[in-house]
């Protein structure tokens, strides 16, 4: 069986040093706002390379937390895409704000930026920006079209923690940035978790009430917040697995490297990193017209493979009364030909080369 994600895998590697640390934490009887968040979100930014950092939750906190210290109020526009995991277009419409859909590109899957001008109104507050599969989006562009139009820009790293953009590490780039570490992503906790990296004082002082209840000292509010941290064990478990963070991302790229190389391109569409991207492979994503019959095929063969994602954002009941369709055909074409094969740094490259014998085989096999 070769399984999507094998948490015991990893975690077999990794247990006498974490089973340590969580043993460390029970021990001293501190479970929130301890040592090891400190600790874990003093060198996560400094990995990032913003000045703050801010543990929480879980990405889809991170993410509504930043529109809201945006001041991004009801019936303001959020450009971002609709393919997308939920929760980035769920952090615009849970602040009551209106998310604006833009096209994808059809090579790197993150948003297009030719197509941002055309969708900006007066409305228009701020673009969140999605890094997605671990490619890292064309920010320089982006970049310039929020300064020229007054926008704020986030960006969602749930996707990519240590990927590059021109050498700077995604999250670094724009107003603020949201990282998940539910425990598939590059970087997981054993439970939920979330982070936000910025730069800006005003603004982390504000996210640092606005995740412990608004509270500003004991018994002062001064706004309503909500409780959203990350708790001590999660944040020791985030402090072992962030030493091998550089070395999983390189694994990864590796594997890619194999499937790149292996995969009949004349068959899939694979893969591509730009010359401006550091590709950091939290999923490997091809493209293929029978995507349904070789997702049953490798199942059959014991293969577990995902879709990321089947139905855009727009499509979804949730938001069937809010967002417009208008112009995303990439995002509407691709949907039903993406398949993401197993790609994670406990996949062993026999591995990687027996999917792809079995992808370049298919033609023959159904004859
Ligand atoms: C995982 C993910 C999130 C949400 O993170 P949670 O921690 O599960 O809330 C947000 N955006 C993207 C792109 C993600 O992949």
């Amino acid at each position: 069986m070769i399984k999507f994600f094998d948490f015991k895998r990893e975690y077999s590697g990794l247990k006498e040093e974490i089973n340590i640390k969580i043993d460390e934490v029970l021990s001293k009887g501190n479970f929130i706002n301890g040592n090891e968040l400190q600790d874990f979100e003093s060198k996560f930014s400094k990995y990032i390379g913003t000045k703050n950092g801010l543990g929480v939750n879980s990405g889809s906190d991170a993410l509504f937390m930043a529109i809201k210290a945006l001041d991004i109020n009801r019936d303001e526009e959020v450009i971002t895409v609709s393919h997308t995991f939920i929760s980035t277009v769920d952090a615009i419409t849970r602040n009551n704000a209106i998310p604006v859909f833009v096209d994808i590109d059809p090579d790197t899957y993150c948003i297009d930026v030719s197509k941002i001008e055309s969708k900006i109104t007066d409305n228009t507050r701020a673009i969140i920006v999605v890094h997605l599969y671990g490619h890292p989006a064309d920010m320089d562009p982006i970049l310039k079209i929020a300064k020229k139009h007054n926008l704020f820009v986030i960006e969602d790293c749930s996707q990519a923690h240590g990927a590059k953009y021109k050498g700077k590490t995604v999250g670094s780039l724009g107003d603020i940035s949201c990282f998940s570490f539910y425990p598939v992503k590059n970087l997981g906790a054993y439970g939920d978790g979330g982070f936000i990296a910025l730069n800006d004082d005003f603004l982390f002082e504000k996210l640092e009430m606005m995740h412990n209840y608004g509270q500003s000292m004991k018994n002062q509010y001064e706004f309503v917040g909500l409780n959203s941290r990350l708790d001590e064990i999660q944040a020791a478990i985030l402090n072992v697995k962030l030493e091998y963070l550089d070395i999983w991302n390189n694994e990864r790229k590796k594997l890619a490297n194999s499937y790149n190389k292996l995969l009949d391109n004349s068959i899939y569409k694979i893969p591509c990193t730009k010359e401006y991207a550091d590709h950091v492979f939290h999923l490997y994503v091809i493209r293929t017209s029978k995507r349904d019959e070789i997702r049953d095929y490798l199942l059959k063969k014991d293969i577990q493979t995902m879709v990321h994602y089947p139905i855009p954002i727009h499509k979804q009941n949730a938001y069937k009364n809010f967002a417009s369709s208008d112009n995303i055909p990439i995002t509407e074409e691709i949907c039903s030909q993406i398949v993401s094969l197993p790609i994670n740094p406990w996949l062993k490259s026999f591995e990687v080369e027996e999917i792809c014998e079995i992808l370049n085989n298919m033609e023959n096999i159904n004859g």
